[in-house]
């Protein structure tokens, strides 16, 4: 079966670029365009309107996870057990909470400044359950989150079932004041597409190491040139050690997503014709799934740790996975209902915060977005410029602050570890899928 990725498909493509070829000469190299890299670009070439500003990717720009993901803005997270108020974790859950509001804000602005047509709807999205067990504390939850400065309600029974549209659900936080939807594959080519006229784009060009040049210029090494950089801003999330560089803390993981058609006007009615809508599960593992502005459905239930892409024919197993979780909201739909199926690359850290550093002289790398990247990557994009140009804000140190993601034990003992927890996580998150 085919990956392709339902939100690249409805966006359309932009233009294609140039390779690498050759000595490239530059003062800023960026690694990576996805919504990391695009959004250093854009405060980098604000920052040096005189610079050489040169951004890589592998690929075509805009077209990774970037574009892959279920396009929740994250500005406030579900507050887990210890970071309830009044609980030993609640301090830090507020700095991220800051931290998520400014990211979040950061993507509001990119969208109005650019004018960025990408279906944003900035009216919250809830966490919702389908086993009522899997909701609990729910008067510290909506107390924590309103302390942060969210907006939060709960919601159960037939009030939920008619605002979604589906009877599986029991019960539910709604929570709003930052967190937003969007067509993600819209955003990041939003951003591609306004790069101002000082950033040069290279796709198609595989970066596969940095060296440091005599003088203490930076050389970055493709199949087909080179590029020497006086500065280096490496925004790769979970292909980071493919510049060379070893985090020693986040890891990789490959999610699969499917997207309906849109849904007939009887179909549509049949459900009490609801707004679009996102719901998150309260389970790592259980399912994300969204009722978008064309009336179509996405589900997002596989996530798994993973050193090798999953081949066509583990993708359709996936399907059926996804089938699986439709059926549960919506008994009418079925596989043949699903027009796109696809996979995309996270990274993950074990404390769930980033690395976020000054590698060495002029080289600057973020990864281990923990599935929040669409916000914060386009926080940390502009944060990543800031720190190597020398700037400083009270934002930038929380995020250095915060940016701790914790040791991981050596191969093979993580890859085991990992197994097992994802298995674990799996039983804990059945009916949520
Ligand atoms: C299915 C799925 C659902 C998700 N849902 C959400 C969500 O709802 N909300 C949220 O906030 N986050 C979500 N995420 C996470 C989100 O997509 C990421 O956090 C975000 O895309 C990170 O952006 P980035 O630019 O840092 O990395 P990426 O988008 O991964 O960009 C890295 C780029 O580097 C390129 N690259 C790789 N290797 C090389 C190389 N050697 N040389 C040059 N270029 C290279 C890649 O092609 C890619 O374009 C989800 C992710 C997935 C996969």
């Amino acid at each position: 079966m085919k990956n392709e990725c339902g939100w690249i498909a409805l966006a359309g493509s932009s233009p294609v670029r140039d390779h690498l070829k050759g000595v490239e000469k530059t003062d800023w190299l960026i690694i990576g365009a996805g919504i990391t890299g695009l959004s250093a670009a854009h405060s980098l070439a604000q920052l040096h309107p005189q610079a050489r500003i040169v951004i890589v990717d592998r690929q075509r720009a805009a077209q990774g996870a970037s574009a892959r993901n279920s396009g929740y803005a994250v500005a406030h997270e579900n507050p887990a057990d210890d970071e309830l108020i009044g609980n030993s974790g609640f301090a830090g859950y507020a700095v991220d909470s800051t931290i998520g509001q400014a990211a979040a804000d950061e993507v509001r602005m990119r969208i109005a400044h650019h004018g960025i047509d990408c279906e944003y709807r900035d009216s919250g999205y809830y966490f919702a359950v389908n086993d009522p067990g899997k909701l609990t504390q729910v008067e510290a939850k909506l107390k924590t989150l309103q302390a942060v400065g969210a907006s939060a309600h709960f919601l159960e029974g037939a009030q939920l079932a008619q605002t979604l549209g589906t009877r599986h659900y029991q019960a539910a936080i709604w929570c709003g004041n930052g967190n937003a939807l969007l067509q993600p594959a819209k955003y990041v080519k939003g951003l591609l597409d306004a790069l101002p006229a000082n950033v040069n784009l290279l796709e198609n060009t595989d970066i596969s190491g940095l060296e440091r040049l005599s003088g203490g210029r930076i050389r970055a090494s493709g199949s087909q040139g080179s590029i020497e950089a006086a500065q280096v801003l490496v925004c790769l999330n979970a292909f980071i050690p493919r510049a060379g560089i070893d985090t020693g803390a986040t890891f990789p993981m490959e999610l699969s997503a499917s997207l309906t058609r849109p849904l007939t006007d009887k179909e549509y009615e049949a459900i009490g014709s609801v707004e679009p809508w996102g719901v998150l599960s309260t389970r790592p593992l259980g399912a994300t799934v969204r009722f978008t502005p064309d009336r179509r459905v996405m589900i997002r239930n596989t996530a798994e740790y993973r050193t090798r892409d999953l081949s066509n024919r583990d993708l359709l197993q996936r399907r059926k996975h996804h089938v699986l979780g439709l059926q549960r909201r919506f008994p009418g739909l079925d596989e043949q209902d699903i027009a796109y199926t696809w996979t995309g690359h996270l990274s993950a850290s074990r404390s769930g915060q980033p690395y976020f550093a000054k590698v060495e002289e002029g080289i600057y790398a973020v990864a281990g977005c923990n599935g929040s990247g669409v916000a914060r990557g386009t926080l940390w994009g502009r944060l990543l410029a800031e720190l190597a140009s020398g700037a400083s804000s009270a934002l930038l140190q929380s995020v250095i602050t915060r940016a701790k993601p914790g040791w991981l034990p050596p191969r093979p003992f993580f890859d085991i570890g990992a197994v097992l927890r994802m298995r674990m996580e799996a039983v804990r998150a059945k009916t949520e899928i």
